[in-house]
């Protein structure tokens, strides 16, 4: 049996000639060959050479040679190479540490296949005096495990963004900010959502073509990503419309942030096909500021509704001559009318 415990010290016997070291592992690969070849995964007995000294079948199938071909030239690393230091070779990493190791999703090439992923668990081996012989590895393919979960992320990422903006879509940006406010309240932080449409956007597509307009919201949305914080969500809520969550932001940070975005997109320079495309746009903000709150019964009906209150507050926007940012608070405040009730 693979021994893992410390001797007492007086039992070591200082053996140390590699051959003798490497008689024992084989004695010990040979005495434990029914308890291992039970292994549904691959395995090995690797000497202190990396030099291998058993396998099971299902090693010989992973790596896509015979135990003869093994028996032959048995460097470790003529059979299976990983992306690991030092040396591409999990079992160094046993041998030097003299401890077990777990490694998952290793990239690994055999004779077989380029783009193994092997989950890797190693022990030393030592003998009955507590000589480091070698050490037994496992090696389990979830190369196919590993493609679906990839394939799983791609198409979970396909459903919360935007195709060509790559922006989240609206449901996730709806579902985020209910979860968000709800942050807010427990938090005691203000958030506030802020609702862009780009100026005359019918007019970009009629003059440069639909395909220079595509790339004018793409790089639109680039622009809005690379300025909010990491904690922000940015959202493609319709055609040439964006939602974003700022988290942590009062009604005055809101301005600030807006304000900052919109010059920094009337003094970017769109070209498409090697023609400058001028592009501004009319912002919308609303602040919800938890202390005025007791509960949020309904923090989806909420967010639905401060984004309402983002779309009252882009209709002064546009009328004063677009590329604007108007806060809906201010609106209420100025007009002393329930903002609530304009219709744009
Ligand atoms: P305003 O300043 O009042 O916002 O005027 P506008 O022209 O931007 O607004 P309007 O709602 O009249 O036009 C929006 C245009 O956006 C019309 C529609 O064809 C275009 N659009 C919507 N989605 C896309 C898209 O994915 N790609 C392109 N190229 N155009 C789009
Ligand atoms: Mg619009
Ligand atoms: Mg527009």
């Amino acid at each position: 049996m693979p021994n893992n415990t410390l001797p007492s010290q007086n039992s070591l016997t200082g053996k140390n000639s590699s051959e003798e070291l490497k008689i024992d592992l084989v004695k010990w690969a040979s005495e434990n060959s029914s308890l291992l070849e039970i292994l549904i995964d691959a395995y090995c007995v690797v000497d202190l050479a990396n030099n291998i000294v058993a396998v099971n079948t299902a090693f010989t199938v992973l790596c896509g040679e015979s135990d003869r071909k093994i028996g032959k030239n048995p460097h470790f690393n003529n059979f299976i190479k990983t992306e690991l230091c030092p040396g591409r070779c999990p079992t160094i990493q046993v041998i030097t540490s003299e401890k077990s190791l777990r490694l998952d999703e290793v990239s690994a090439t055999t004779k077989l296949d380029q783009n193994l992923k092997l989950t890797i668990s190693g022990v030393p081996v030592f003998s009955d005096t507590h000589e480091l012989l070698g050490c037994l590895l496992t090696l389990r393919d979830v190369t196919a495990e590993s493609k679906l979960q990839i394939k799983y992320d791609e198409k979970k990422n396909d459903a919360i963004t935007d195709g060509l903006t790559h922006l989240y879509n609206k449901v996730f940006t709806e579902e985020c900010l209910s979860k968000l406010l709800k942050g807010s309240l427990r938090t005691k932080k203000p958030l506030t959502v802020m609702m862009g449409d780009i100026d005359h956007f019918k007019h970009v597509n009629d003059t440069f073509g639909h395909l220079a307009g595509d790339h004018v919201l793409s790089s639109v949305a680039h622009i809005l990503q690379e300025t909010i914080r990491d904690s922000d969500i940015a959202g493609r809520f319709g055609g040439e419309e964006f939602v974003v969550i700022l988290s942590n932001t009062p009604q005055a940070g809101a301005l600030i942030f807006a304000e900052r975005f919109r010059k920094l997109l009337e003094s970017t320079q769109i070209t498409f096909e090697g023609k400058h495309i001028p592009i501004t746009i009319s912002l919308g903000t609303s602040t919800f500021i938890p202390e005025s709150v007791i509960q949020l019964d309904n923090p989806e009906e909420k967010g639905k509704q401060m984004v309402g209150e983002c779309d009252i507050a882009l209709y002064p926007s546009k009328a004063d001559g677009r590329n604007k940012t108007t806060q809906f608070e201010a609106i209420k405040t100025e007009k002393g009318i329930d903002p609530t009730t304009t219709k744009k």
